[in-house]
């Protein structure tokens, strides 16, 4: 199962932002266990659009796309990607209702044909609503291809691609996940030691470069947990590669160790 990725807008080829999308879903893809061979950046311009698609899925079989989902006119990725399927464009009430509701709340008087547009999605894709802004995220499969297409706002981009990750990409990828957490105690329980998110990430810095298992941080009120993730074929490998990277955890923390449980 090979990926790639094409980040679509002129901003990111003139230097204006910086491709962090293109990072996030490379980031998660490898952390999936599915590939990715090639990385494109193309500006808003219909043949060139075109032509990348094109090249993308003649060597791949998914293609995460992000931006170019927007109202304006040379927000371009739906149409050609439901071209490149075969697909026509349908409206969808639910992402409608959402394009409406966040319109008006917007301050908007009327929603302008332009905005409506979002709201038409190709026929037969999955669509993943969106929360956080108004196009969705779209996932168009046919034949062995699929495309992801994500909103160009990081904001919104990264839940819809991890939401897209849980409805398609695990499936696709024969690799298990398992993740063993450190509960620590919290102030009241151990007060006066160090175990804020900053100390602790501080204590154990060289444990969050690990890729497989990661090792992240998260602040809880109730107290800081490390979660120790690791992806394999089998549960058993994915724990073979957990329990060394607790152990050691555990050397360094034991004192403020609350609990340690699997999610
Ligand atoms: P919109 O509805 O906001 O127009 P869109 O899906 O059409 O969304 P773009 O117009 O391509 O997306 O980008 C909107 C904004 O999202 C950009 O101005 C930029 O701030 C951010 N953005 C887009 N692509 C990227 C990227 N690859 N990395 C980081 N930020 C990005
Ligand atoms: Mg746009």
């Amino acid at each position: 199962m090979v990926a790639e990725i094409i980040s679509v807008g002129t901003e990111i080829l003139l230097g204006d932002i910086i491709n962090t999308n293109a990072q996030y879903i490379a980031k998660k893809l490898s952390h999936i266990g599915i590939e990715v061979y090639y990385q494109t950046v193309v500006g808003d311009n219909y043949d060139r659009l075109k032509g990348a698609l094109n090249v993308a899925f003649d060597r791949s079989d998914i293609v995460v796309l992000s931006g170019g989902l927007g109202p304006t006119k040379d927000d371009l990725t739906k149409e050609l990607v439901a071209d490149y399927f075969g697909k026509e464009l349908v409206f969808n009430q639910k992402v409608y209702d959402n394009v409406e509701k966040r319109g008006f709340e917007f301050g908007l008087k009327v929603i302008s044909e332009s905005i409506k547009k979002q709201a038409y999605v190709p026929k037969d894709a999955l669509i993943v609503h969106n929360e956080w802004g108004t196009a969705p995220g779209i996932i168009l499969a046919k034949d062995g291809k699929a495309a992801l297409m994500l909103p160009g706002p990081p904001s919104e981009m990264e839940p819809l691609f991890d939401q897209c990750c849980e409805l398609f990409l695990n499936k696709l990828s024969n690799q298990v996940f398992v993740s063993m957490n450190l509960r620590l105690k919290g102030p009241k329980e151990a007060p006066g030691s160090e175990i804020g998110e900053a100390p602790v990430a501080d204590k154990i810095s060289a444990f969050l470069d690990y890729t497989n298992p990661t090792v992240a941080t998260y602040a809880k009120p109730d107290g800081c947990i490390i979660r120790v993730t690791a992806n394999a074929p089998t549960r058993e490998e994915a724990l073979e590669r957990i329990l060394p990277v607790i152990r050691d955890l555990t050397d360094i923390l034991a004192p403020v160790i609350k609990e340690v449980y699997e999610s």
